[in-house]
This record gives structure tokens, C-alpha cells and sequence, in this order.
């Protein structure tokens, strides 16, 4: 296995992400469940279109959930999935809305005025995470593949287990420090409000698993 290196203006955002002020950690939700709605949307017209697909509605949805033992949070979606090559385009470099929160963050001094207000898109995980792995199975492909980051070291693309087309985000919650308390994104309670705060526009239902031991 191959370890991949991030091109270099996705290392300075992934800098940017890790040193981001801590009230603004909670939109990594935001961006990871508008990925998912957007993947569903992709799937959802194709669905909807291709008369050799089977249309049900209850097929398109978002589960969060929660493992307070393992300290993850995992985000799934049964959108359109993404092939080898789309891992390696989509997330080993920035994608179009990332570059330009980039190149705004630029001008200024931190970036600390651009998370909040711009989509800084799937790499705002690693506000919260000190490892990500990405499974995933394209709708065009039978194989499956695995995308895992720390988000310093680069990346590696594996194959991958999953069966059904659509895409697992596993999030590694960073250890809690002396300010930052990272346990709050196990919460039910919390993690819910800060879905209902950024999801009003998510047309897919977004269910919620949590493991409490
Ligand atoms: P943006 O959403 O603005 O394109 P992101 O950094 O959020 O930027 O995501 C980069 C790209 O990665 C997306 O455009 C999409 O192609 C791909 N991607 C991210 N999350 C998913 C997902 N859950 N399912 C399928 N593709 C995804
Ligand atoms: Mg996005």
C-alpha cells in the first residue's frame, strides 16, 4: 500500500482546519452531512431516471452514529459513492469550494473568519479527528474502496469491503484537551441540535444510532 502525499494547498488547508478556533469545530457536521445529501442527490436522479433501477423512496437517507467506547462518529449515506479515481481527485486534493475558502483565507491573516462562513468542504473532519476513513462503493464499480488520512501524512486508497453503493465516513474523535472537550460530538443530545442548526435544507432523513456501551 502506497502512502500518498495531499497536494500542497490541501496541506495548508488541513493546517488551517486542525488549528481552527474551537467554537467552530461543530461545522465538520455540516459539511459531511451536505457531501451526503449532495451524493444522494446524484443517486436519487439517477434512480429516477435509468428505468433499469428500482425507484424507492426510503432508499435515500443519512445515519449518523455515535460510539462513545470507540470514540467514533460515523456518517453514511446511500448516495452515488465514488470510484478509485474520484477517492484520489476528490479527496486528496481540494475541491472547487474548498480552493476558494483557500484563496480568501489567504488574504487574511487566519482563517479564522473563513470556516464559519464558507463550505470548506470534507476537510473540516479533521477539526474534530485525529484519523478518518472513508468507505466507499461507486454505483459504476463492484469494487469497494477505503480512503484513510490522519491528516498530516498524506493519505492511502485500499480496497475497500462495502457492498451497496454510497459512502462511510468513520471519524476518529481527538483525545478531549485541557479547553477543547471532543466527547460533546458522541453526545445524542448535542450531536442532534447541531444537525437540526445546519440540516433545515437536507430533503433526505437523517437517522441517529447511539451506542452508549
Ligand atoms: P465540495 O462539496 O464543495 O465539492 P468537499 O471538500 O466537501 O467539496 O468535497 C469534495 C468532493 O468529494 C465532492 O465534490 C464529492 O465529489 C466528493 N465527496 C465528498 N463526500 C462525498 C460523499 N459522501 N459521497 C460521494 N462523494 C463525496
Ligand atoms: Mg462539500
Amino acid at each position: 500500500m502506497v502512502q500518498k502525499e495531499f497536494k500542497a494547498e490541501s496541506k495548508r488547508l488541513l493546517e488551517m482546519m486542525v488549528n481552527s478556533i474551537y467554537s467552530q469545530k461543530e461545522i465538520f457536521l455540516r459539511e459531511l452531512i451536505s457531501n451526503a445529501s449532495d451524493a444522494i442527490d446524484k443517486m436519487y436522479y439517477r434512480a429516477l431516471t435509468d428505468d433499469t433501477l428500482a425507484f424507492n423512496q426510503e432508499d435515500f437517507y443519512i445515519r449518523v452514529s455515535a460510539d462513545k467506547e470507540s470514540r467514533t462518529l460515523t456518517i453514511a449515506d446511500t448516495g452515488i459513492g465514488m470510484t478509485e479515481e474520484e477517492l484520489e481527485r476528490n479527496l486528496g486534493t481540494i475541491a472547487e469550494s474548498g480552493s476558494l475558502a483557500f484563496k480568501k483565507e489567504n488574504e487574511v491573516e487566519d482563517g479564522r473568519d473563513i470556516i464559519g462562513q464558507f463550505g470548506v468542504g470534507f476537510y473540516s473532519a479533521f477539526m474534530v479527528a485525529d484519523r478518518v476513513i472513508v468507505n466507499t462503493k461507486s454505483a459504476d464499480s463492484d469494487q469497494a474502496f477505503r480512503w484513510e488520512s490522519n491528516g498530516v501524512d498524506g493519505y492511502t486508497i485500499e480496497p475497500g469491503e462495502k457492498t451497496e453503493a454510497g459512502t462511510t465516513i468513520t471519524i476518529y474523535m481527538k483525545e478531549n484537551g485541557e479547553e477543547d472537550s471532543y466527547d460533546q460530538f458522541l453526545e445524542e443530545n448535542n450531536l442532534q441540535s447541531i444537525i437540526k442548526k445546519y440540516s433545515d435544507f437536507i430533503r433526505y432523513p437523517i437517522l441517529m444510532n447511539v451506542t452508549v456501551q
